[in-house]
Order: C-alpha cells, then sequence, then structure tokens
C-alpha cells in the first residue's frame, strides 16, 4: 500500500525528542500560551526571516484574526482565488467582508493576477494569495497590482511552509501571512494549531490583542477580542519538528522531481504534469496532475493500493455555500479544473522506489 500520508513513520522517525518535549511541556504546566509558545513564534519568525509572528488557534482563525486586524471598513471587497481550501474565502465572509473569487492561471494553477486585475473595484481592499499546493504565488505582480491600488496583500501559506519565491521565504512578502499547523500540513502539530506573521509591529500587536480577548493585561481589555490561542504542547511539538522542516522539503522535492522526470513520457494534453518553476522553492505540499479520465484512474489507482486524494473537487465558486454570490461563471479555469485534478502521493514518508512504482502504473493505465 503506498500511504498518501503517513504521520505516524514521522512520529517514529523522531521519538525520542518528540516524547521529551511534551514531558517537558506538561511539566512547565504553562498549557496555554507561555515561554515555549514565545520560543516557537521566535523560531519561526526566525526562519522566515520576519519580525513577528503570533501564535493561534488554527489556520483558519490566522486568517480571520490577519483580515480584522487590517481595519477594513464592513462590507469591503477582498479577491481570493477560486481553487483553495473553503477556509481562505470563509474568513473573508466571518470577519464581514465581500469574497470575490478570482479565476486560476491554467499553468500554475494559483490565483490568476490578470483575473484579478479585472476585478478591481472602488470597494477592493485587499488580496489573498494562497501559495497552493507548495507553489509560490505570483508575487511580483500581485505585490505591484496591491502597491499601485493602496490595497492589502495577505498571504495564506498553509500548504507551502518553507516555500521560496525568487529566494525570499513566502510569508515574508505581503503585508501579513498566515499558516496552518494541521497534523497533515507540511509543518504540522499533533492538533490544530496556526499563526500569523508580519513584518509590521502595529499589525502584529493589534493580533496578539485580537487572539487573546483584547487584553493587555490580565484583566484589563482595550478591545472586544476572542480565545484563539497556540496550546504550549503544540509549540513544544512543532519547536522539534520545525528543526526538520527543510529536510522533509528537500525529501519532497526530489520525489516530485523523480515523478517529473519519470511521468514525462505519458505526459501529453491527457496528462498535465504539476507546474515547476525555476526561479522559485515549490515545497510540494501535494503533487497534483490534470488528467481527463480521472474516474478511470482513480479506480485503478485502488486496485493497485495507490492512494490519492482531490484538492478540491468543487471549485469554490460553484459551492453550495455560494451559490448565493452568483460568481461561478467568472471563473471556467478553476471549475473545469476541478473535475481533472488529482493529487498523488508525496511525503517524507515515501521513498524513491515508491515514487518509481506508482510512475510505473500510471505509465501502464496510459498504455
Ligand atoms: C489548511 C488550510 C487552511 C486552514 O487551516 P486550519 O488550520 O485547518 O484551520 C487555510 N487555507 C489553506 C489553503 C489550507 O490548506
Amino acid at each position: 500500500m503506498i500511504k498518501f500520508l503517513d504521520l505516524y513513520s514521522q512520529y517514529l522517525s523522531i521519538k525520542k525528542e518528540i516524547d521529551l518535549a511534551i514531558e517537558h511541556s506538561i511539566k512547565t504546566t504553562s498549557f496555554v500560551g507561555g515561554d515555549l509558545v514565545k520560543k516557537f513564534e521566535d523560531k519561526f519568525a526566525n526562519y522566515l526571516k520576519v519580525s513577528f509572528c503570533v501564535g493561534c488557534a488554527n489556520g483558519t482563525d490566522a486568517l480571520e484574526i490577519a483580515i480584522e486586524s487590517l481595519d477594513l471598513e464592513k462590507g469591503s471587497e477582498i479577491i481570493v482565488p477560486a481553487n483553495s481550501f473553503v477556509a481562505t474565502s470563509e474568513a473573508v465572509t466571518r470577519s464581514g467582508h465581500k469574497v470575490v473569487f478570482a479565476d486560476i492561471d491554467p499553468k500554475t494553477l494559483s490565483i490568476s493576477s490578470k483575473a484579478v486585475e479585472k476585478l478591481i473595484s472602488k470597494k477592493t481592499k485587499a488580496i489573498i494569495a494562497v501559495h497552493l499546493f507548495g507553489n509560490p504565488a505570483d508575487m511580483d505582480k500581485l505585490k505591484e497590482i496591491t502597491n499601485n491600488n493602496s490595497i492589502y496583500l495577505i498571504e495564506d501559506c498553509s500548504q507551502a511552509h518553507g516555500a521560496e519565491f525568487q529566494g525570499m521565504k513566502i510569508g515574508s512578502i505581503g503585508h501579513i501571512a498566515t499558516f496552518s499547523f494541521y497534523p497533515g500540513k507540511n509543518l504540522g502539530a499533533y492538533g490544530d494549531g496556526g499563526c500569523i506573521v508580519t513584518n509590521s509591529k502595529r499589525l502584529s500587536e493589534k493580533c496578539r490583542l485580537i487572539a487573546n480577548h483584547g487584553r493587555f493585561s490580565k484583566y484589563d481589555h482595550l478591545i472586544e477580542g476572542r480565545n484563539s490561542r497556540l496550546d504550549s504542547l503544540q509549540a513544544a511539538i512543532l519547536t522539534v519538528k520545525l528543526n526538520y522542516l527543510d529536510e522533509w522539503l528537500e525529501k519532497r522535492r526530489s520525489l516530485a522531481q523523480e515523478y517529473l522526470k519519470r511521468l514525462s513520457v505519458v505526459a501529453d494534453k491527457d496528462l498535465i504534469l504539476p507546474y515547476n518553476p525555476r526561479k522559485s522553492r515549490h515545497v510540494f505540499h501535494l503533487f497534483v496532475i490534470q488528467i481527463n479520465n480521472r474516474e478511470k484512474l482513480m479506480s485503478y489507482l485502488k486496485k493497485n493500493d495507490i492512494q490519492f486524494g482531490i484538492h478540491y473537487p468543487i471549485s469554490l465558486p460553484e459551492l453550495k455555500a455560494y451559490s448565493y454570490l452568483n460568481q461561478y461563471s467568472y471563473t471556467p479555469i478553476a471549475n473545469k479544473i476541478s473535475k481533472n485534478i488529482l493529487s498523488l502521493p508525496i511525503g517524507e514518508h515515501l521513498n524513491i522506489k515508491d515514487v518509481e512504482f506508482v510512475s510505473q502504473k500510471i505509465i501502464e493505465f496510459f498504455k
């Protein structure tokens, strides 16, 4: 069986350190917040080369808190890509703003800057760039658009810890950025977790206030906030795992290169391989191929004990949750591609032989 994800084997590979970190975190008895959370926040900020990191409860909260910290007028328009996890657009609506979906680029499958440009209106106050599948969005162009229009650029980095756009770590490029540490992400906790990062002191302080009941001392509350904090247990686990992140990402990247090399013999209009940027560091959270005959390939993979995923089977504008927006006719590429994409297994739990096996099976499928 070729597993899509194997978090137990990852745990076994660093068991001693993780067990010690867990034991230590329980001994401190500061279960929420505290020194261990501060230690992780500093370490992660340092890794990304950003000034501030604010831990919070999950990646969805991170987006909501980041948006709230910008103090936009209620009902502002925020542009998000039509292919992402629903959290990206959910956070916009939950913060009292209007979601505007932009279509994706057929090559990178990330938000299309051309589509974004056409959607900018007087009410547009921010763009959320999602570094989907681990591939950095077109940050050059998006930065130019947000600068020219004096609006905010938010990065949703939940699938791209450690990815780089032209030498810069993603998360350090926009005004503010968010991460999820959901267990299956490239850097995952043993439960929920997330954070917001920024180079702006003002925004980081605002985020910290919002995430912790608007308090600046124990019972003195400056504003009404919410409860969205990172546990010290999760922070301790993440601190250990962060030491291995680059090693794990290099493994993913080399497996991706192996897939690309092997599958190139069958790649044509019936099988499109993922975009492989030359100037950026794609961290392949997911290895997403496009095929016309998805149902057939899905049952073939199942028969051969190869796990896979679909990210995502319905474009955001086509979800029932967004039928009220009536925007799906503006996102034909995302709508079409959602029916063709399939994510092959990739991760530090696999080795070259596994990728060889999966590739060979896919080559046989096409013959
Ligand atoms: C996982 C994910 C989120 C949400 O993170 P949670 O920690 O599950 O709330 C947001 N955006 C994207 C692109 C994601 O993949």
